[in-house]
């Protein structure tokens, strides 16, 4: 089947983002909250093996520093990019924290629904998502939705989302246990999660899951943990340059 490609003109009706039993949000955030993560120390690691104790306060430069960090990337000798950290904050819906909880090489905290009482923010999609798939399993391709897609997508799951949480609150206040009313609540439902990893770590999620075509082996990753992807992109690339510019020539492969 052929779906028909639209302009997209549809927008979400402001009152459904204001309701005053639930809160509608389509962003994803991504702050970089902690780090210490350099393009030298992947050179002082790897130089240890040839220098010993003097690696810790060797700097021969900027140019040295690339050339070394291309030729490890390129012969995938990995190792030398974990001795560095980066911990992210993210808020995302749950079913995107669990794409991200995938990744095993990684710390993560969790907010938890058995100790809090879970606020009633939502994800929606926005008018920037494509709402229509094409193909099969494995090779989807992404359209804009028809004319009323976004509409009917907002106005029913918030009807189901606002539902939801007031059977959760009546559950609460019965006193039943919040580990047990939790389960009434939408993968839609926004968690907060503390995520760590090193670089090599997340060259890997990186090469997973973002979409890009002219990589070694391209991804189709859903749209929001691409988003996520994509925040903590920026904050690598700009952390570790020469290590991200090294990434990307030798195909967004991690090493
Ligand atoms: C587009 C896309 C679609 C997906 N669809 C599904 C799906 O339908 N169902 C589903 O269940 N999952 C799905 N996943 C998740 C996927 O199967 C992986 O669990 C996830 O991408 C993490 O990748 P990973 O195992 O390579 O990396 P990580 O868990 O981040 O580990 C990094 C690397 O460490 C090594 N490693 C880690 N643990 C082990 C181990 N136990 N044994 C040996 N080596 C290990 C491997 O080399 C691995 O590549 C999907 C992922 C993507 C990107």
């Amino acid at each position: 089947m052929t779906a028909q490609v639209t302009e997209k003109t549809t927008e979400i009706p402001s009152v459904l983002r204001t309701s005053p039993d639930i809160t509608l949000r389509s962003d994803i955030s991504v702050e970089l909250v902690d780090h210490n993560a350099s393009d030298l120390s992947v050179v002082r690691a790897a130089r240890v093996s040839t220098a010993g104790e003097r690696a810790q306060h060797e700097d021969k430069g900027a140019g040295y520093t690339e050339g070394l960090i291309k030729y490890l990337m390129r012969c995938r000798h990995g190792s030398p990019f974990e001795h560095n950290y980066l911990t992210f904050l993210i808020s995302a819906p749950i079913f995107t924290v669990r794409h991200l909880m995938r990744h095993r090489t990684w710390s993560f905290n969790e907010e938890s629904a058995r100790y809090r009482e879970l606020e009633p923010v939502f994800y929606v999609p926005d008018e920037s998502r494509l709402l229509r798939q094409e193909g099969k399993p494995g090779h989807y391709n992404y359209v804009p939705g028809r004319p009323g897609d976004l509409e009917d997508i907002v106005s029913g799951a918030s009807g189901v989302y606002a539902a939801a949480y007031r059977e959760y609150t009546q559950m609460l206040e019965a006193g039943i246990a919040r580990e047990i009313a939790r389960m009434v609540l939408p993968v839609a439902t926004y968690s907060s999660v503390y995520a760590t990893c090193n670089a090599r770590a997340l060259m890997h999620f990186l090469g997973l899951r973002t979409h890009r075509p002219d990589a070694a082996y391209p991804s189709s990753p859903q749209r929001e943990i691409e988003l996520v992807a994509e925040g903590m992109e920026a904050e690598f690339s700009r952390l570790m340059p020469l290590t991200h510019a090294a990434f990307e020539s030798y195909g967004r492969v991690s090493p």
